[in-house]
Formats: structure tokens, sequence, C-alpha cells
């Protein structure tokens, strides 16, 4: 009889790179980029990142198999998104999805999707083609969090924040032309910038298709300022 002198020798498996060690001391150190993917995965980073990568997945397959976290870590795209969720965060971009929808649509490459030079070209997308009511209801939003934040009264926003706080709202995509031009607060607040102020926000304000704009949409406009001026604003 042969005895089988062949020791069973356990071995330890890394789940995410398949990498097989002998010692367990030395795998339970061990790291792999997937591993840490992994355990990044409650991170608000992560979570938006693959929320993006999903809906990037959806848009481009019309995918009837919903992608899993899994996916997202394994995935060559995974950089991607994770650069486009931090950028995303750091810019505080406005409806993270339906900027996701714009680089896709108008086939942005991927190098320039953290890029300032593609949200403003989305940023004008939006508020030339955003209804009334969208573009009003976040402006009227942000006028509310600064009087909070001021205690103040939200119809104080353009007679009293700083001209350079709402210049950079202006130009964050963050107040509708809706409100600047139907409001007596916001047409003097357009009144007094300076020549060359008025140059640089010409993209985000554009005077000329607004002014036709105003008058094909005479109902909302009579509609607002009614509104405006019974809150004065
Ligand atoms: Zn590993």
């Amino acid at each position: 009889m042969i005895l089988n002198l062949k020791m069973k020798i356990k071995t330890y498996k890394c789940e995410y790179c398949e990498k097989k060690y002998k010692d367990e001391k030395i795998f339970l150190k061990h790291k792999c980029r997937f591993k840490e993917r992994y355990e990044n995965k409650t991170k608000k980073i992560n979570q938006l990142g693959f929320l993006l990568f999903e809906q990037h997945h959806t848009l481009l397959q019309g995918a009837k198999i919903k992608k899993t976290y899994g996916d997202f870590v394994k995935s060559s795209l995974y950089k991607l998104f994770i650069n486009l969720a931090t950028y995303v965060l750091e810019t505080k971009v406005l409806y993270p999805e339906k900027y996701l929808n714009f680089l896709i649509c108008n086939k942005i490459r991927t190098q320039l999707w953290n890029k300032d030079v593609s949200y403003e070209k989305y940023i004008l997308d939006l508020l030339e083609k955003e209804s009334m009511f969208d573009g009003v209801s976040r402006t009227l939003k942000l006028m509310q969090s600064w009087a909070i934040k001021n205690n103040d009264t939200y119809n104080n926003f353009f007679k009293k924040a700083p001209k350079p706080l709402i210049y950079y709202y202006i130009t964050q995509g963050e107040i509708s032309p809706w409100v600047l031009y139907c409001s007596k607060s916001g047409l003097n607040f357009l009144k007094s910038l300076l020549d060359e102020e008025i140059e640089k926000l010409k993209p985000f304000i554009n005077p000329f298709s607004w002014r036709r704009k105003l008058i094909i949409n005479k109902k909302e406009v009579e509609f607002l300022t009614d509104l405006f001026t019974r809150e004065n604003i």
C-alpha cells in the first residue's frame, strides 16, 4: 500500500484579483486595486461614480441587465467615472445625470468630461432649453438658501448679496435669465454692471436670444412679472 504523503496545503485566495497565498499573514496584508475599490464602495465619490457608470451603460446599450458594483470595479471605465464623480462633487454640477446625458449626446471626448470648458457648454445649453418652471424654482431656492445663511429675506437677494457672488452664481448656471429679466431687482442688478462685466456674462444671459424668447412667451412673462412684483423681488 502506498501512502499518500502529500499534505493538503491550505491556500488563501483574494476574491477580487484571484491572487493565491500560502501564508495567511501575508494574505491578510494583501492589497490590490480591486480590493481597494471594493473597500471604497460606500464613499460618496464611488456611489456617484457607480450611478453615472450605470446610467452611461443604460444610455449606450439600452441595458436590460443591470450593472453591479462588481462590474464597475472591474470595468476599464472605473477611473473615468471616478474622475467624473470627483468633478461633479467639486464643481457642484447641476443635475449630474443631465450633465452625463449632455456629454454623450454631444459626443464630447471623455478626456474633456471633467473640464470647465465642457461644463460651461452644458450650462449654456441648460439655461437656454430648460423650462421656465425649472429655471425659476432653482433660482428661488438659491435665493432662499442665501436668505437663511444671511438672516435676511429672499427678496433682498439681488439688492443685498455681494455683486461678485451673484456674478459667480450666474456663471454657474444657478440663476436663470427668467428671473433676471422678469424681476425689478434682477434688472437693476444687470443695470449696475459695468460694460466689461456685462460682456463676460453675455453667454449666460444672452440678451439677444432672451429678448426674442420673452416676446414669444408673453404669458410666462406676465405671470412672472406679477409674481415677482407681489413678492417685491
Ligand atoms: Zn487582490
